[in-house]
Formats: structure tokens, C-alpha cells, sequence
């Protein structure tokens, strides 16, 4: 029985079949399946950010902890950006402490993004999860060493679709997130623009998994 992967949801795993990181906050408690664990920009304040940190850095050394996320930058909310990319940089040396990935949230900061990775030289994967805008941005993420993660928008956009129809099979992962929607169709739906079985698509992106995430 092949598995799907879903590397970023809020909903524990509905199916023995299905592989899900559930994303964790570090005020959560449950940690009983694989997680990731970190600050979402939306949630930063001055005030708790500090403590988050080392809840943050006790959990992310769980053994069911599998990447340090999500975390990243959001132009489209208030908080101080300055601040938003101090939380983002001491997370990133969270994830080369600890060897783990990182899932990035990210709104009108990509520029900002590519150059922090450029600066920050990590030996850590990033990927950029709910990947939704076009085949250029998706080819400069990938060429500065980035992956992909494809959710929702994969079923109704055209220019995701496009996106993804481009891109190697190697670059990328699918989650849910927080969407109504099932894992297994988002593989279908991609199996349809890759052209490739549901079963050529579950191989390569559990070789995907496995090469990113610690097993
Ligand atoms: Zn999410």
C-alpha cells in the first residue's frame, strides 16, 4: 500500500494511509504524531515572542518533530517587518541547530525570502508551502534552492497549474493545509498535469520525503 505524504495541515491524519506533519504552535501540547513546530508571523507579538522561543526550542527536539515551521514573512499584516525577519533568522538557526527543514509562509516577500537564504547559506531545505502564484517565481524560488508545496489552489488556478505542469518532479510536495479538501485529490489532480499514474506520482514524492525529512 503506497502512502501519501501531506507535509502541511492543521488536521490530525484521517487515514493510515496518509503521512501528515501537523503544523504545532510552541504553546500546543499534543505532540503524539509527526509535527512541525514554530512562529507564524500572524501570531508575533512583542510581549510572548520571547517565551514562544524556548518552548519552540524545547519541542522542536521531540522526536516527533520533523521541521521547524510554518514561519516567514507576511506583507500583508501589520506587524513590524524588521521584526517578522529577527523571528524568521533565529528560527532558520533553530532549523541548522536542530537539522530540520523549514515550512515558510510567505506573502509579498519573496525577494525578501530568496536573499535571507542567499545571506544565511543554510545546509537546511526551505520549502515554501501553499505555493499559488506563477511558473516564473516558482523556477527563481527552485534556482535558489527552494521547494514547492502545492495545496488548494492547485485544483482551481490555472496559473498554479501552469506552474506546476513546468517544474521538475523532484522540487515539490502537497499538503492540505487548512483547506476542505482531501489529500489524495490533490495527487490525483496532479498525477492528471504531470501525466504520470497516481502510483509513479506516490513514488517519487515519498523519495521526495524521505530525502527531506528525517525518516
Ligand atoms: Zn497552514
Amino acid at each position: 500500500m503506497k502512502m501519501f505524504f501531506d507535509i502541511h495541515t492543521h488536521s490530525p491524519s484521517s487515514s493510515n494511509q496518509v503521512c501528515a506533519i501537523q503544523n504545532r504552535y510552541p504553546t500546543s501540547d499534543h505532540f503524539s504524531s509527526p509535527f512541525s513546530i514554530g512562529l507564524h508571523p500572524w501570531f508575533l507579538k512583542k510581549e510572548t515572542f520571547e517565551n514562544e522561543i524556548l518552548l519552540m526550542e524545547q519541542k522542536l527536539q521531540h522526536p516527533n518533530c520533523f521541521a521547524i515551521g510554518e514561519c516567514g514573512l507576511d506583507k500583508a499584516i501589520e506587524t513590524d517587518f524588521d521584526f517578522q525577519k529577527e523571528i524568521f533568522v533565529q528560527q532558520i538557526h533553530f532549523s541548522e541547530k536542530y537539522q530540520k527543514p523549514v515550512i515558510i509562509h510567505c506573502v509579498r516577500a519573496f525577494q525578501e525570502i530568496i536573499e535571507i537564504r542567499k545571506s544565511q547559506k543554510p545546509s537546511q531545505p526551505w520549502i515554501v508551502h501553499g505555493f499559488q502564484k506563477d511558473k516564473q517565481l516558482a523556477f527563481d524560488l527552485i534556482k535558489n534552492g527552494f521547494y514547492l508545496s502545492f495545496g488548494e489552489a492547485i485544483l482551481k488556478s490555472t496559473r498554479v497549474q501552469e506552474a506546476i505542469s513546468v517544474i521538475s518532479m523532484d522540487t515539490f510536495f502537497l499538503e492540505t493545509d487548512n483547506a476542505e479538501v482531501s489529500i489524495h485529490e490533490i495527487y490525483q489532480k496532479i498525477s492528471d498535469i504531470k501525466q504520470v499514474t497516481l502510483q509513479e506520482l506516490q513514488e517519487q514524492l515519498q523519495t521526495n520525503f524521505t530525502h527531506i525529512f528525517r525518516s
